[in-house]
């Protein structure tokens, strides 16, 4: 017998192409009368045709600020809540990756303000009550039910734009979720079915976009995937990938999904002799004998960068990253050991084939 205790949060979630037609109805149901619509500078477009389609709707919104900036730094959400002010803004859209979906989420903290996201990447902050926020280049995170988004609408058409090395990247950054899922020490039957399904439907489809970045089928089944690894993200606890990704991209500030990208395979490896039964469902999801292995393949197959020297780490950086490493761990399966540590970060440095 396996006891465990399953707790949801509460989401109402859109899926299909085209489903941003459903946006002004949802703004609707919420009683919005001014959602201001967030976006990154790069996405300003996004955001223009989100203003556009509620205005034929007849909702007049509070505007655009299109500054979201990775892990969300403090001025910037200092900004946005006074032109949520300035506006009188009664609620937020987010349309792009966990970057502005982060700078909704600091609002909604803040205001409590309804949010409605319609994430672009497959990061999948949407479906998180996590948010992370830098203020003097210390980025620190928390869970509130605060910044749960009341409604999330994937629309598959908003992802055709994502470039294919960073779907490739952010994809991998969804499989890493589903993969520490599936050794949470708060895991669950169902997490566990939502995990294997999140992993073979971005393991199949991942490969397909860097060659076919405009195919519908692919890019569809890659965000149902990455809906599912964000479900798995929202209910369970991360361990010591997560807490990898989350030292080395704060302190040498490195791009999110690369690095995510290039520690998996390492870190699924230190904690491979304690989860046979995770390695084993992850293998089978992967097609391969070892699941380890099922990555190193599915990397090799997505051309993505392997070393975090290649994504800007300083090789003087892995002995500091291991003492943060092994510093307030998050609850790992195996023990968190400075030696084997220093070691992981090293082989991600490096660009070494995990094993
Ligand atoms: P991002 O949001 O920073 O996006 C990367 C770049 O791609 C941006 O310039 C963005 O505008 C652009 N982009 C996004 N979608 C696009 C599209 N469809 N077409 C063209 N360009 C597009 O990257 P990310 O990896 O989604 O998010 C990373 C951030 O999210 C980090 O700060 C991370 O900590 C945070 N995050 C938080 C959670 C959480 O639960 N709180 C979960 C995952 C990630």
């Amino acid at each position: 017998m396996r006891p465990f205790v399953y707790t949801a949060n509460p989401s109402r979630v859109i899926f299909g192409s085209g489903t941003i037609n459903q946006l002004a109805d949802e703004v609707k149901r919420l009683g919005l009368n001014k959602p201001l619509v967030l976006s990154t500078p790069e996405q300003t477009q996004h955001a223009s045709s989100v203003e556009a389609l509620l205005s034929s709707a007849g909702i007049i919104s509070a505007g655009q600020f299109n500054n979201a900036t990775m892990h969300t730094p403090l001025d910037v959400t200092e900004r946005a809540l006074a032109l949520v002010k300035e506006k009188g803004a009664d609620g937020v859209i987010s349309i792009g990756g966990g970057s502005t979906i982060g700078l909704g989420k600091a609002i909604a903290l803040r205001t409590d303000l309804p949010q409605i996201v319609i994430p672009t990447t497959y990061a999948g902050s949407e479906m998180t009550p996590i948010i992370g926020q830098t203020e003097n280049g210390v980025k620190t995170t928390q869970s509130t039910p605060k910044v749960l988004p009341e409604v999330v609408i994937y629309d598959v058409d908003f992802t055709m734009s994502l470039p294919p090395m960073l779907s490739a990247t952010s994809g991998v950054n969804a499989i890493a979720h589903a993969v520490e899922a599936l050794y949470a020490q708060n895991g669950n039957p169902v997490i566990d079915l939502m995990a294997e399904e999140g992993i073979r439907a971005l393991a199949r489809s991942l490969p397909v976009i860097v060659d076919k970045p405009a195919d519908p089928e692919a890019r569809s089944d890659a965000l149902y995937g990455a809906w599912l690894c964000a479900t798995c993200l929202g209910l369970v606890g991360m361990s010591v990938h997560h807490k990898l990704c989350h030292v080395l991209g704060g302190t040498f500030n490195l791009p999110h999904a690369d690095t995510h990208t290039i520690v998996l395979p390492h870190a699924l490896a230190y904690n491979a002799p304690k989860v046979p039964d995770a390695m084993a469902k992850i293998a089978r999801t992967l097609g391969t004998p070892d699941a380890v292995e099922g990555l190193n393949v599915l990397l090799t197959k997505l051309k993505v960068k392997r070393g975090l020297k290649e994504v800007g780490m300083p090789e003087d950086g892995i002995d500091k990253a291991a003492d943060l490493a092994v510093k307030n761990p998050y609850w790992n399966p195996r023990p968190i050991e400075r030696a084997g540590i220093r070691e992981v970060i090293r082989r991600a440095w490096a660009g070494e084939r995990a094993k």
